[in-house]
């Protein structure tokens, strides 16, 4: 889809019912709880908007999942029901409309997937085929071993392996965009204040006043949650299952060490444009480990991050017909906010006066889409039929 359709569809969808908040002047004052790519990119929409916004973390932006994220864009098949796969689809487009107003480091290359074993192998291509049958999907198809080595020579695919390759993923550097994003708010005329900790919101007669933080009260006539794995937390209602651990590990900048991202068996890599090498793993966290995860951590003690770094590497290798001979440069443990039922959670909540909450997983693939919808539903009034499927109203 070209930008110019883009656009058009979405204001298309973007139906005026009344959603359960009184329409926004330009210059109301809008509180975002949460700079990772969400809020960030929901920020610089409404920024860009003529909003007056602030943008607060509890630590700094990208301290969390985003940052401590595999990246990947994709509308893959995994994303259903089928409305959730169109979201994401559009989640793709929304990013190129983006990227170039912000110079995103993002490589469209695709990825190609395999499987460990042939009962997964079947399972996936259900999926596939589940999606398929709908007139709109990613250009994907699964092709053979020898066809995937012809994409991705360095990688060794078994013989009679079949592999999934969804042409339109990306992968993108989300630490960077998000610094982009906020720089422009700031260049907008928005706030970014960090830390500073949401505690909670001051109404009078049911109307928002402002928010208290840990740095003081801070004015507000709407407050938009966008806090990721602490999103329960904040809201007071139970939205999230227990988050659960990935590691993610990146290189030192390299050379050529594949063309695509590469969805292999337990284990998730790809390269970015400025030869960062980035690996995830898809095992979580053995039972044992549960008391040193309780809090939650980002990184591991250092001896324990060394010994993940070397395993993960070794894993890597398997995959490839050479050693890539990588240079750890940063291993760490993200987070991942799970809603309850798999589904986004966009919309305002139906229990507090002009709060507005956005989150989800997959939040790297929808932060783009996400705020182009959620901006014109905080500022215009507006319901958009994109996010009928996603309202927190389905949780009360
Ligand atoms: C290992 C791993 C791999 C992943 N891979 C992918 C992938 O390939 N593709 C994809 O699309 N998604 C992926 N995800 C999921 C994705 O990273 C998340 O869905 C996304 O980053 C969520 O973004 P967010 O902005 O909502 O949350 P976050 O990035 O977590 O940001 C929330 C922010 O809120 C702040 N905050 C919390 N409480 C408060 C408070 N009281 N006051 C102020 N600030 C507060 C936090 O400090 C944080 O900065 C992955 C996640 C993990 C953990």
């Amino acid at each position: 889809m070209n930008r110019r359709d883009f656009l058009k569809l979405l204001a298309l969808l973007a139906v005026s019912t009344y959603l359960g908040s009184s329409t926004s002047t330009k210059k109301d004052r809008i509180v975002i709880v949460g700079a990772g790519i969400v809020g960030s990119a929901l920020g610089y929409e409404l920024a860009k908007a003529g909003a007056n916004v602030t943008l607060i973390d509890k630590a700094q932006p990208g301290s969390q999942a985003s940052t401590n994220s595999f990246s990947w864009i994709n509308a893959t098949y995994p994303k259903q029901p089928y409305a959730y796969n169109f979201f994401s689809q559009l989640g793709i487009d929304a990013y190129k409309s983006l990227a170039p107003e912000l110079n995103f480091q993002i490589k469209w290359s695709g990825s190609l997937e395999w499987f460990a074993n042939k009962q997964i192998e079947t399972d996936s291509f259900k999926q596939l085929a589940n999606i398929m049958r709908y007139k709109q999907y990613t250009p994907v198809e699964v092709i053979s071993a020898s066809d995937a080595n012809q994409l991705e020579p360095k990688v060794i695919f078994k013989k009679n392996t079949k592999v999934i390759f969804s042409k339109s993923d990306g992968a993108i550097d989300a630490l960077d965009a998000i610094h982009k994003l906020t720089n422009q708010i700031k260049q907008y005329g928005g706030k970014i204040i960090y830390p500073c900790e949401y505690l909670s919101s001051n109404y009078k007669n049911g109307k928002l006043l402002s928010i208290k933080t840990n740095q003081g009260e801070i004015e507000a006539d709407k407050v938009i949650f966008t806090s990721g794995i602490d999103t329960n937390a904040l809201t007071g209602k139970s939205f999230l299952k227990e988050a659960t651990p990935g590691i993610i590990l990146k290189s030192k900048p390299t050379k050529d060490a594949m063309n695509r991202m590469l969805i292999g068996p337990g284990i998730h890599v790809h390269q970015q444009n400025n030869g960062v090498v980035v690996i995830g793993e898809q095992t979580g966290a053995p039972p044992t480990h549960k008391e040193r995860l309780k809090q939650k951590p980002n990184k591991f003690p250092e001896i324990i991050g060394k010994q993940h770094g070397e395993r993960l590497l070794q894993q890597t290798n398997l995959l490839f017909q050479e050693k890539l001979n990588l240079d750890l440069d940063q291993i760490s443990i993200g987070w991942r906010p799970l809603p309850k039922d798999g589904l986004p959670i966009i919309g305002w909540l139906p229990n507090r006066p002009n709060s507005y909450i956005a989150t989800m997983h997959s939040g790297v693939s929808l932060a783009a889409i996400v705020a182009k919808v959620a901006s014109q539903e905080i500022l215009d009034g507006v319901s958009s039929t994109l996010l009928k499927e996603f309202r927190p109203s389905r949780f009360f």
